[in-house]
Order: structure tokens, then C-alpha cells, then sequence
């Protein structure tokens, strides 16, 4: 193809889930794409494969030390029917942050773009284009090098792998339920939260667990320093209505910088909405909620763009936040970033990628 990427195309492709029942993360495409780097080769062998397995040494170091990152963004088909990509530079960008934290080598971004884009047009047929629906990208890269020693590999493979992902509300946007986490932490300034690792997520299940248990959907994190000031919701950054003024937690080491994040604050700037990066404490939440001021609160992450939050308990409390219905900024956010993928709306900020 003139690129240097090698392409195997399957001989048997794979019957088309319902766009009705697509889930998320359920089914997977026809191909995927692979590169691998030995510390004295770089990055080769590009390739474009028929969707596998991946073999492995057990002595993988990924297996043992978790030395892994991984991606998330999005490709929707517009209604004139031509796929685009929403803002996958900063997605590429933000996963070369994650590799320099963990001491993965880094990628060369126009070369994976390229190769997404290329993946993407193999498999385009399996882009839905329902309403709400999307064809989701996980790029991931594991140290491979069989070898116990702690230290970074000298070998690691990046693999993408697309799945079409139904409309995340079914029935409308329904506001979440958070319980927030006195005990737990997710990350720690200084450590890896900043970067998109495996490790992070792990430590988030027991508390999702026990917050499942109890009813809730999510699990807002405190700092682990003082577990006073908020960090995240779940796997997506938090923002909250405080009278007038928008306000999200400042990125201070352990936050993910979430790309969803950074579009939502551009577009409430491009609206003169006053929005404030800084440290929010739980308290303060609660001394606004009783005081009236907390207004509205809300989730950003490519999954949901936009999860309202109707509810937040800490210890033993419940606070109410709204009537039961998504409030107006977080809805005007949900339609201004889904109107701009969907390519229904202008795109002021130049987010939107073509295929080719
Ligand atoms: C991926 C992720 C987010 C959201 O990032 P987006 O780029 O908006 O998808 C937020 N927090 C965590 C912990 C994440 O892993």
C-alpha cells in the first residue's frame, strides 16, 4: 500500500452484531494491527492482521510487573456516511505521555495514526451508524521481553483493536449514583495515575465492587494524601456547577488528563462559561449542597462524554444533586461534543479527523 504497512486480510469475516445489541466492547472487528520494537530495532514490521489471539512467552513482563498502556477514542460515521476520528492526535499524544511515566519507548504518532486510519478503512463496514453509536479503538502496547528481572523490557508489541459500541444511554441520559470513597484510593500523586496503566484500574475494582453492592454506579475518588479533594468519577474526570462558575479538579499527578476533559472546558470557554481548574474538597461540595450552590455535577470520558450525576453519598450521607434529569450544562455539553462527532454541527476547534 506504499506505507510500508503489510496487510493480511481474513478469508472468513465475521457476522455483523445488531446495532441494537452492540454492548460495549463485546464484539471485535475482522483485523487488527500490530508493530514491535527490540530495543536495537525500533518500532517495525507494521502490519495489519486478520483479529487473533496473541501468543506469548508466560515470562512476559507484562504479565508480571505491568508494564502496559492503553488508549480509548473514537471513530463515528458522519450522516453523509463518511468516517471521522475524534481528536485522535490527542489521544496518540496523551499515550506518549503514558509510555514516558512507565518507560515504554515511545511511538512515532503519524505513523500509528496512519496505520489506525488504515485499519479503520479495512474495516470499515463495521462502523455503525445509528444514532448514539460509535466504533471504539483500544491501542495498547505490552512489554514482551521473557525475562524476570525488574526493568524495563527491551521488547514490546502495540496492538489496536476496534469494537462497535451501542449508544451508551439506551433509554435517554440517566443521571448516576456515586458513592464516594473514604477508604480506597486509585492513584497517588507521584504515582501512575496520571498515565493510562493497567495498575490503576485494578485498584479501583474493590470499591466499585462494594459500591456496586450498595447500589450505586460509580465510585468518585478522594487524593490519597488527605482524602479530602476530589479527583475522578469512576474512569472519567469530574465537573461540578458551583453557582455559576464550572469548576474541575486541577490535573495534579494522579488525575488522568481526559481529552473529553479538555474539550469540554474549551467549549464552556468558547461559551464565556467561567470554568476554574483547582482543588475542590469534599467538604466544600457539601457546604455548597447545603447552601444550594451545587447545581449540577457531571462525568467526561469518551465512552459516555457526558455522565450527569443525580446523587452523591459520603459517609452515610445522600446528597441530591438536580431534579432526576440531566441539568442543562451537562446537557449542552452532551449535544455540543456528540453534534460535532456525528458532524452535524460546526467544528470550531478542528477536532475531527478524516480518513483519508
Ligand atoms: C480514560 C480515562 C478518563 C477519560 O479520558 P478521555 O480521554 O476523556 O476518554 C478519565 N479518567 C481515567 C482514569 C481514564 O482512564
Amino acid at each position: 500500500m506504499g506505507n510500508g504497512i503489510a496487510v493480511e486480510l481474513t478469508a472468513a469475516r465475521k457476522p455483523k452484531p445488531s446495532q441494537q445489541a452492540l454492548g460495549f466492547g463485546r464484539y471485535f472487528t475482522d483485523h487488527m494491527f500490530m508493530m514491535d520494537y527490540e530495543a536495537d530495532r525500533g518500532w517495525h514490521q507494521p502490519r495489519i492482521v486478520p483479529y487473533q489471539p496473541i501468543v506469548l512467552d508466560p515470562a512476559a513482563k507484562v504479565f508480571h510487573y505491568g508494564q502496559t498502556v492503553f488508549e480509548g477514542m473514537k471513530a463515528f460515521r458522519a450522516k453523509d456516511g463518511r468516517i471521522r476520528l475524534f481528536r485522535p492526535d490527542a489521544h496518540l499524544r496523551r499515550m506518549n505521555r503514558s509510555n514516558a511515566r512507565i518507560c515504554v519507548p515511545p511511538i512515532d504518532e503519524e505513523t500509528v495514526l496512519t496505520a489506525l486510519k488504515q485499519l479503520i478503512a479495512v474495516d470499515r463496514e463495521w462502523v455503525p451508524e445509528n444514532e448514539g453509536t460509535s466504533l471504539y479503538i483500544r491501542p495498547f502496547i505490552i512489554a514482551t521481553e521473557p525475562l524476570l528481572g525488574v526493568a524495563p523490557s527491551r521488547q514490546y508489541r502495540l496492538t489496536i483493536i476496534l469494537t462497535p459500541v451501542g449508544a451508551y444511554y439506551g433509554e435517554g441520559i440517566r443521571p448516576v449514583r456515586i458513592h464516594v470513597e473514604p477508604d480506597d484510593v486509585r492513584a497517588v500523586a507521584g504515582g501512575v495515575g496520571e498515565a493510562k496503566t493497567a495498575g490503576n484500574y485494578a485498584a479501583g475494582l474493590q470499591a466499585q465492587e462494594e459500591a456496586a453492592r450498595q447500589g450505586y454506579d460509580q465510585v468518585m475518588w478522594l487524593d490519597g494524601v488527605h482524602r479530602q479533594y476530589i479527583e475522578e468519577v469512576g474512569s472519567m474526570n469530574v465537573f461540578f456547577r458551583l453557582g455559576e462558575t464550572v469548576v474541575t479538579p486541577a490535573l495534579s499527578g494522579s488525575i488522568l488528563a481526559g481529552v473529553t476533559r479538555d474539550s469540554a472546558i474549551r467549549l464552556l470557554r468558547l461559551w464565556d462559561i467561567p470554568v476554574e481548574e483547582r482543588n475542590v474538597s469534599i467538604d466544600e461540595l457539601v457546604e455548597a449542597h447545603r447552601a444550594g450552590a451545587l447545581r449540577e455535577a457531571f462525568g467526561t470520558g469518551t465512552a459516555a462524554v457526558i455522565s450527569p450525576i443525580g446523587e452523591l453519598q459520603w459517609r452515610g450521607e445522600r446528597f441530591a444533586i438536580g431534579n432526576g434529569d440531566p441539568g442543562p450544562l451537562a446537557r449542552r455539553l452532551y449535544d455540543a461534543v456528540t453534534g460535532i462527532q456525528r458532524g452535524g454541527e460546526p467544528d470550531p476547534f478542528g477536532w475531527m479527523a478524516d480518513l483519508d
